[in-house]
Formats: C-alpha cells, sequence, structure tokens
C-alpha cells in the first residue's frame, strides 16, 4: 500500500520498492514543491528538472528569461520521461546533487 505523503497529489497507479519513493518507500517529503519540465531522462533514477522563470531588470524595465535546472529523483512508479510536466517535493539528500524527489507526473 502507498503511504500518505501530505501533499495534494495522486496516489501513482503502479507499485515499486524503491527505499527512496516516496509513496512505497521511506523517504519523507518536506518544505518546497516546485514544478518544472523533465529536461534530461538519461540517468537511471534521476530526471533532470527546467524552471523557467522571469526576472525583472529595472534599468531597462523589462523581463528576462532565466532558467534553473533541478535534479531529482525518478521512482520507478511514476516513470517521468524527458518532455513530462512534473511536480517535484524538497527531501532530505539522496546523492551529492539530489535533494528534491518526482511526486506527480502530468503526461501531456
Ligand atoms: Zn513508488
Amino acid at each position: 500500500m502507498a503511504r500518505n505523503i501530505g501533499l495534494n497529489v495522486p496516489i501513482p497507479e503502479k507499485d515499486c520498492d524503491d527505499v527512496n519513493c516516496p509513496f512505497h518507500g521511506t523517504l519523507p517529503v518536506r518544505g518546497q514543491v516546485i514544478t518544472g519540465k523533465v529536461v534530461s531522462d538519461k540517468m537511471t533514477g534521476s530526471v533532470v528538472v527546467q524552471r523557467d522563470y522571469l526576472h525583472f531588470v529595472r534599468k531597462y524595465q523589462r523581463y528576462e528569461k532565466r532558467s534553473s535546472k533541478i535534479h531529482a529523483h525518478n521512482p520507478p512508479c511514476l516513470y517521468a520521461r524527458v518532455g513530462d510536466m512534473v511536480s517535484i517535493a524538497e527531501c532530505r539528500p539522496l546523492s551529492k546533487t539530489k535533494t528534491y524527489v518526482v511526486v506527480e507526473v502530468d503526461r501531456a
């Protein structure tokens, strides 16, 4: 059975046996929840999520586009792929660069 992770996200339909899955493992999530687009799924068990945002430049009274990339753990039950919009939740550090985990996949 899937655990309640304390966020308003649907429970994944598939099961998995990943200890670092917030639903089927023992990984607690807390802190920020971010949405972004998956731009790479080449790593095993991880995805790269890009977040685009606008930054206002006062000198020119215009916005400039900025983006940041966040590495996130991709549990097998959610299986996010390139192009998916995902919600990622903050968790404890899972590796040198991963402190987020995918909690919702919106396949458009
Ligand atoms: Zn799972």
